[in-house]
Parts: structure tokens; C-alpha cells; sequence
């Protein structure tokens, strides 16, 4: 058996990042006149606007937009830069009482200028567009005003908002902070080591079945020990939801997320119900295949992310990891690839594993006055490829849409968030399977794709329904332990279908999904991306030309466009109920081809 965290060709040369673009340290002068340069404009903001937003002149109001946009940026600055001390290194103790006191002065500035937007919502609709008519430096800021005006309808009285926005740092926050210091302390017993969890994740891909079946043993054992804390922070978390939702008036536990994703309840609600309805042809077909080829009857769910027989298993160095991704953003557009190349020259990526770093990966914009940070657990894996051509394909989105549309415009709706990473990284794939020519090992690459996009498509619909069921049931009362972990094993039946057979201890594994936590409901978002970048990756393949300026552009547009306006240049439409089967298909597709 070989651990891969001893593996010698990726742990030297993996980079950490340099937040010194931001500050230098906590302890940075810049950083304390930053925070009281904010907080002064923030007070002068409030003695200026409040109470008279409604009367300001077109170009007035523009201009007081403006500078709520400039004070946007610069309290991002130190709150982002707290928020990845801390992702990077939670076990140190002042990291996270650094992040959570910057946290606190950046929700002290953005209170004493939340007036500004709920006053602006209260402006009338035929005034406003008069405004608009009038100005032009306000017809810039539209898409902002848009989308703020679509909370109107769920906004409560001004002091509400205030207090709701203040309790939050002692409410939801802190149950994530528990959250996330409890998942960042557990250690895992392994043989004679104790691993953190996204170490003891990894072996669950291990080629050695009896690493697979100890990890897997090891990972519920923790858990279900720590499955009353969890337990509680799910259920304390789904009340504080219920309870909001109710005085805002939202129809379903989903609907917010709908409302912040700007995508239409039906939209969702389809792409859902296809997934569903596909998964006999999808995940129920490929993991039988997938039993075959292993020799067993059943699976089990520590084999779910097993790697296939014969499958290349030799570790990926980090160099060349880095060649091939950015070989194929460039052999797809130059201009891409350039600006995927500064997140290497200029160290804006976080590879290492580490002990107490935030497990999984993600790609931050920070602010556009800035540049977006990288955070990955690299381990050497054809999956950590894969997982840097995603986060580089979100880096790049954030840069092309944070200089276009400034801090208040640049924040994709999550449904499109994951457009250009899912993008990337099918780039990557393909042109990996292009220099490919042996067949048995094309076959492997192509079951190795089929079940990332099964990961991504039925399993993050499969956490949809369980989080669905969750905040309905939650709606009558506490949830014991054991009900959540009944609900968690229901869908994951229903999803992986049964070539697998559950062990009981894969019931505490709901316990771990940070998503849950973190942002409700955010899972669907990944099969919407993955199923809208095949549909486009097939428009792409059917007329290359011009595509990329096109593809430019609409990363370009960031949040100022909606999916119907981002998506018609290219001949798409989500609210076309064909839409999401088109790109199921091509999943389909894929396995047939192993088949
Ligand atoms: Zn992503």
C-alpha cells in the first residue's frame, strides 16, 4: 500500500500562496487604516443619504452608488483577507479570532449603510425608471438595481433588516464557525497515524481496497462519535432558515436560493426531476458496470471513488499538472490562458495540504481591486487535475468580470458561477483524451469523467433532495440523529441504485457535506453548471468559429446579465424543458461508449 501523503514527486514543489497583495500580516499598519478609512466613509455615507435617498437627483443617486461601491471594495479587502488567513490555517487560535473581530468590523460597516439599499427599494418603480432615462453614469449600475429590486417584495421594516443583519454574526455565523472548527479538529485514526479529514477523504480513492474499506470504517466511526454536534448545528441552522424564510414571506425552504440565483422556481425544478428521472440511466447503469469490472455483486460505498482497474495510478507532479491545464485553456483561447498563467507567476494559489487548512477547494475573488485567490488540496490525483482546471476556470471568471463590473456587479449567481470551471475543466479532459491513444486506457479516462459528472450531477441533486427533506421535516419539529441519517441513506439508495450495498456506517456521512452548512440548496448549482456547460460544449463542437469571443463575453458579463440574456447568443435556452435532457445526454453518451 502506498500513502499518498508520503508521496515524494508532489509535496516539494506545491506553492502556498502570498497574501501580501492584500496585507502583510494581521498586524500590518495598512490594515488598520483601511479599516478606519472604512469605517469612516461608512459614517460619513450614513450622515450624507440617510433619509433622503428618494429625493436625490438621478446623477446624485449614481453618484451615491458609486461610493457605496468604492466602500464595498475596501471592507471586502480585510474581511476577505481574515476569511483566508484563516481557510488556510484554522488551527492556529488567532487566526480565527482575527477573522471572527473582521468579521464583526465588516458587519458594522455594511449595517451602517444597509439604509442605502432598503431605501433605494422603497423608491417607486415609474420614478426610478425616469432616474434611469435621466442619467447615464445611474443606467451603469442597472443590473445591480435590478437584481436588488427583485428582494423588494421579501424586504421587512429597516430596523429588522438591521437587527437581522447584526444577529447573524452570534447567530448562523457562528454555528459555521462551529461547523467548520469541528469538521477542521476531528482527527481520523488510520493505522498508527491520526489524519485530518480531507487526508483520510483521499484514501477513499486509494487502489487498495482494504485502505478503501479501513479509511471508509475510520471516516463513520469519527462522524457518528461527533453526531450530536452535528446533529445540532443541521437542526439549529434549518430553524434559524425557517424562521427567516417565514417573516420574508418565502414559499419553500429552496425559494431564497432561487430568489439569489435570479433562476425561476420551474427552471430548478426541472433540472431536478430530469436528474431524478435519469438515474436508472445514469448512475444505476454506470455503477453496475462498475461492479463488473471490480469482480463483486455489490459495491460498497467506500468503492464509490475507487479507481478503476488498471487505471493509471503513478502521482501527478504539480508541474506537470500545471502544463496540461494551461496547455488546454490555451489550445482553446490564448487569451484565457494568459490570464490563468498570473495565478502561477504571482502565487495567488494555495496548494499544500495541510493539517487544520479547510479541506476541499475553492476559488475566492476577494475584490476586483484585488485579484481572486486559489485554495486547493493538491495530492497528486487525475482528480486534483481536474479540481485545478475548475478553480482556475473560476479565478479567470472572477478576473474577466471583476475589472468589467466593479464590486457591486461582478458576483455571478451561483448557477452560473460554476459556467467557466466546469468549462475548464472539460477543456482539460478533452484534450487529455485527444493525445490519448491506447483504447483500453481512453475507456478509463472516459469512466473516470463519467463519474465525476455523476458526482456532480446526480449525487449533488441526491444532496438536494436530502436537504429538502430535511428543512420540510425540521418545519414540525427537532430532527433526531437517527432520522437524518435515515433520509441521508434514502437518497443515496435512490440515487447510486443497487449495484451498491450501504453499510450502515456510511450513515453519518451527511455530517462532513460543508454545503449544508454554509449555503443551502447551493448543491443543485453544480448540475445545473455541469448540464449548461455540455449543452454549450456542444454548441462549441458544432460551430467553433467565434465561439470564444462569445465565451468571452459572457464571462465578461459577471452578474449584470440573467441566464436567458447570457445564454441566447449561443442559441440556448434553460427554460426549454428539452434543455437539461440535451446535456444529460451527454453523459449518456459517455457511458454507452464504456458500455
Ligand atoms: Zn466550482
Amino acid at each position: 500500500m502506498t500513502n499518498p501523503l508520503r508521496n515524494e514527486t508532489t509535496s516539494d514543489t506545491l506553492p502556498s500562496w502570498d497574501l501580501g497583495d492584500l496585507y502583510q500580516s494581521p498586524e500590518d499598519p495598512n490594515l488598520r487604516t483601511d479599516i478606519a478609512k472604512a469605517e469612516a466613509l461608512a459614517a460619513a455615507f450614513r450622515k450624507k443619504y440617510m433619509g433622503n435617498v428618494g429625493t436625490l437627483t438621478a446623477d446624485d443617486l449614481a453618484e451615491a452608488i458609486k461610493a457605496y461601491e468604492e466602500l464595498t471594495d475596501l471592507s471586502g479587502k480585510f474581511s476577505c483577507y481574515a476569511q483566508l488567513l484563516y481557510a488556510a490555517d484554522m488551527a492556529t487560535p488567532e487566526h480565527g479570532i482575527f477573522y471572527q473581530n473582521m468579521m464583526e468590523k465588516s458587519s458594522d460597516i455594511s449595517v451602517t449603510v444597509l439604509f442605502f439599499t432598503l431605501e433605494l427599494n422603497k423608491i417607486d418603480d415609474k420614478h426610478l425608471s425616469r432616474h434611469l432615462e435621466a442619467s447615464e453614469s445611474l443606467r451603469h449600475y442597472e443590473p445591480w438595481i435590478r437584481d436588488l429590486r427583485a428582494f423588494k417584495p421579501y424586504q421587512l421594516a429597516d430596523d429588522m433588516e438591521e437587527l437581522l443583519h447584526e444577529k447573524n454574526i452570534t447567530g448562523a455565523a457562528s454555528w459555521n464557525r462551529l461547523f467548520d472548527e469541528t469538521l477542521a479538529g476531528l482527527l481520523f485514526p488510520f493505522d498508527k497515524e491520526q489524519l485530518g479529514c480531507a487526508e483520510i477523504i483521499n484514501l477513499l480513492s486509494s487502489p487498495d481496497a482494504e485502505t478503501r474499506k479501513k479509511a471508509g470504517l475510520s471516516i463513520g466511526k469519527v462522524l457518528a462519535a461527533n453526531g450530536k454536534t452535528f446533529s445540532l448545528i443541521t437542526n439549529v441552522l434549518a430553524k434559524d432558515k425557517e424562521i427567516e424564510d417565514k417573516w420574508r414571506n418565502f414559499a419553500e425552504p429552496i425559494s431564497s436560493r432561487n430568489l439569489a440565483n435570479f433562476i425561476e422556481d420551474d427552471v430548478v425544478n426541472n433540472l431536478i426531476e430530469t436528474v431524478k428521472n435519469n438515474y436508472p440511466k445514469l448512475s444505476h447503469r454506470y455503477y453496475r458496470i462498475k461492479a463488473k469490472w471490480f469482480g463483486v455483486k455489490k459495491l460498497a460505498y467506500w468503492d464509490r471513488n475507487a479507481p478503476l482497474p488498471s487505471a493509471d495510478e503513478e502521482a501527478i507532479s504539480w508541474d506537470e499538472a500545471v502544463k496540461m491545464v494551461l496547455a488546454s485553456y490555451r489550445a482553446f483561447s490564448p487569451e484565457l490562458a494568459d490570464i490563468g498563467q498570473q495565478f502561477f507567476d504571482n502565487n495567488w494559489i494555495d496548494a499544500v495540504p495541510r493539517k487544520g487548512k479547510e479541506s476541499g477547494a475553492f476559488a475566492h475573488p476577494v475584490v476586483p481591486s484585488a485579484h481572486p485567490y486559489l485554495l486547493l488540496n493538491y495530492l497528486g490525483k487525475s482528480r486534483d487535475v481536474m479540481t485545478l482546471a475548475h478553480e482556475l476556470g473560476h479565478g479567470i471568471h472572477q478576473v474577466l468580470a471583476g475589472k468589467q463590473q466593479g464590486a457591486l456587479m461582478c458576483d455571478t449567481p451561483l448557477t452560473l458561477a460554476e459556467t467557466a470551471s466546469v468549462f475548464g475543466e472539460q477543456l482539460t479532459f478533452r484534450s487529455l483524451l485527444e493525445k490519448e491513444k491506447d483504447e483500453r486506457k481512453r475507456q478509463i479516462m472516459i469512466a473516470g469523467k463519467v463519474e465525476d459528472m455523476l458526482n456532480t450531477v446526480v449525487r449533488q441533486v441526491a444532496f438536494c433532495e436530502f436537504e429538502r427533506v430535511v428543512h420540510a421535516e425540521r418545519q414540525n419539529g427537532e430532527l433526531s440523529q437517527a432520522r437524518i441519517c435515515d433520509i441521508w441513506m434514502d437518497v443515496q439508495e435512490e440515487s447510486l441504485g443497487d449495484a451498491f450495498s450501504f453499510d450502515i456506517s456510511y450513515k453519518y456521512y451527511w455530517t462532513y457535506i460543508s454545503h449544508f452548512i454554509h449555503a443551502p440548496f447551493y448543491v443543485y448549482a453544480y448540475a445545473f453548471g455541469d448540464c449548461l456547460v455540455n449543452a454549450l460544449y456542444g454548441q462549441y463542437l458544432k460551430q467553433p468559429k467565434g465561439f470564444q469571443e462569445k465565451y468571452i463575453t459572457m464571462l465578461k458579463a459577471g452578474g449584470s446579465l440573467r441566464h436567458t440574456e447570457l445564454l441566447a447568443p449561443f442559441g440556448l435556452n434553460a427554460k426549454d424543458p428539452q434543455f437539461w435532457q440535451t446535456g444529460i445526454n451527454v453523459i449518456s453518451d459517455f457511458i454507452d461508449q464504456i458500455e
